[in-house]
């Protein structure tokens, strides 16, 4: 299956996105940010535009972008405001699961629904003693008729105190061997049993909601298991990783980007010694470094994009995109930093802010050691000896 999305497509739809950021988004986002409050209003307007939507197949009402543009929406999006792509990017994981595996029913029934946001939220994964290692996950889904009776903990759900569904990992079987082969994967909408029972508190991507949920006794109908099979969980999942990975790099791209931006204009300004920093050649040294890391970004995502969009195998390249685009953003937003001097450590600018969100990104979807591991088993096994 191969996915494009025309050049004129793509530019009419960043162009929209960009006048959206800048005057519904941009204004708003240090208060809302600070004081960690859900963006309530702006969700709403993404909801129109269809961001919700935005890799779902148009025959389900989505926008049906290939992943390249979505990479490149993402990017602008988390430029802004990294928290507000988080927003779309889980759900979108949760939308693609069933648009890859779904049976026909169930594609029917919650694409459609997911493309508008009517039903939204992301994907409930890590748990308390298990994030890595997703084989050791210990919540348990048993059958009852026709039902899954679910009892467990889930942790750092994002978008499960505001959205109303997730795509749930389960153990349909906590004796298999191999232990993925017990596992499976349920379309969880909230009812009784399905509890939030905390907000995480965050070093960074405030104003999102990341939280703690408890199943106890939640029912579940059987036809929400996605594709219908038990024991395909983890396969489904891990499938998904590949666009997860391209999602937190796009990311990794924008706030390494907005990093960037706000040195060039700052270090024009500012002078010392009687002229401006930028023409010191310390203050060089990084803004070069700076932006070849984003362009170095960039093009990664733009390479594991289209391998995917082509239907290619692009696990090793989604790895190098999400590993190299997230360690930038790191250290985009600490050299930044330095280059504001102390104006960069205080809370009313917005370098702090991508300071404390860029870390984000070397943890989700796969820590940045297991990516390495990744790569290098690619490696490997792409030139055997
Ligand atoms: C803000 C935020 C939002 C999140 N949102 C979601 C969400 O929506 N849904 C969801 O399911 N999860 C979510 N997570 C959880 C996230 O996916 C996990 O934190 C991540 O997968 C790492 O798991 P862990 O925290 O259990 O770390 P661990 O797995 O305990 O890892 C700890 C350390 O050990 C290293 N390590 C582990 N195994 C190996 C190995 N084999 N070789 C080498 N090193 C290894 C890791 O790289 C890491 O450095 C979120 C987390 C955060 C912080």
């Amino acid at each position: 299956m191969s996915t494009t999305t025309s050049h004129e497509e793509e530019q009419l739809i960043l162009d929209s996105l960009d006048r959206f950021l800048e005057t519904e988004v941009k204004q708003h986002v240090h208060q809302l940010e600070h004081d960690d409050i859900y963006p309530t209003e702006i969700v709403e307007k993404m909801k129109a535009l269809g961001l919700f939507g935005c890799i779902i197949d148009t025959e389900y009402g989505g926008l049906g972008l290939s992943t390249d543009t979505y990479a490149k929406v993402i990017s602008r999006i988390a430029e802004t405001w990294m928290s507000l792509s988080g927003v779309i990017n889980s759900h979108l994981i949760m939308a693609s699961a069933v648009q890859r595996h779904g049976t026909p029913e169930q594609k029917a029934y919650y694409l459609p629904r997911f493309a508008t946001g009517e039903l939204r939220g992301g994907i409930g994964l890590t748990e308390p003693d298990a994030g890595t290692d997703l084989q050791a996950i210990r919540t348990v889904a048993v059958r009852d008729g026709d039902h899954y009776v679910v009892n467990g903990t889930k942790t750092w759900i994002t978008n499960s105190m505001y959205g109303n569904t997730i795509a749930l990992l389960v153990k349909t079987d906590p004796n298999a061997q191999p232990r993925h082969k017990g596992m499976s994967l349920l379309i969880a909408e909230k009812g009784p049993g399905f509890n939030v029972v905390r907000k995480m508190e965050k070093l960074g991507y405030r104003g999102i909601d990341t939280c703690e949920l408890v199943f106890d006794s939640y029912c579940v109908p059987v036809d929400r298991l996605i594709g219908g099979v038990e024991g395909v969980g983890l396969k489904q999942v891990l499938a998904g990783l590949e666009l997860g990975r391209i999602n937190i790099a796009a990311r990794g791209v924008g706030v390494a980007r907005a990093a960037l931006k706000e040195a060039v204009a700052y270090s024009q300004v500012r002078k010392t010694f009687g002229k401006p920093i930028c023409e010191h050649q310390a203050i060089q040294l990084m803004l070069g470094e700076m932006a070849t890391r984003v362009e170095a970004s960039r093009l990664l995502v733009e390479s594991a994009a289209k391998a995917f969009d082509q239907g290619e195998r692009c696990d090793m390249e989604a790895g190098m995109a999400k590993y190299f685009a997230s360690e930038c953003a790191v250290s985009n937003a600490l050299d930044s930093m330095r280059i504001h001097g102390g104006y960069g450590y205080s809370k009313e600018f917005n370098i702090e802010r991508y300071y404390r969100d860029a870390p984000l990104l070397t943890i989700g979807e796969g820590t940045n050691e297991l990516q390495r591991i990744i790569i290098a088993k690619q490696l490997i096994e792409r030139n055997p000896a």
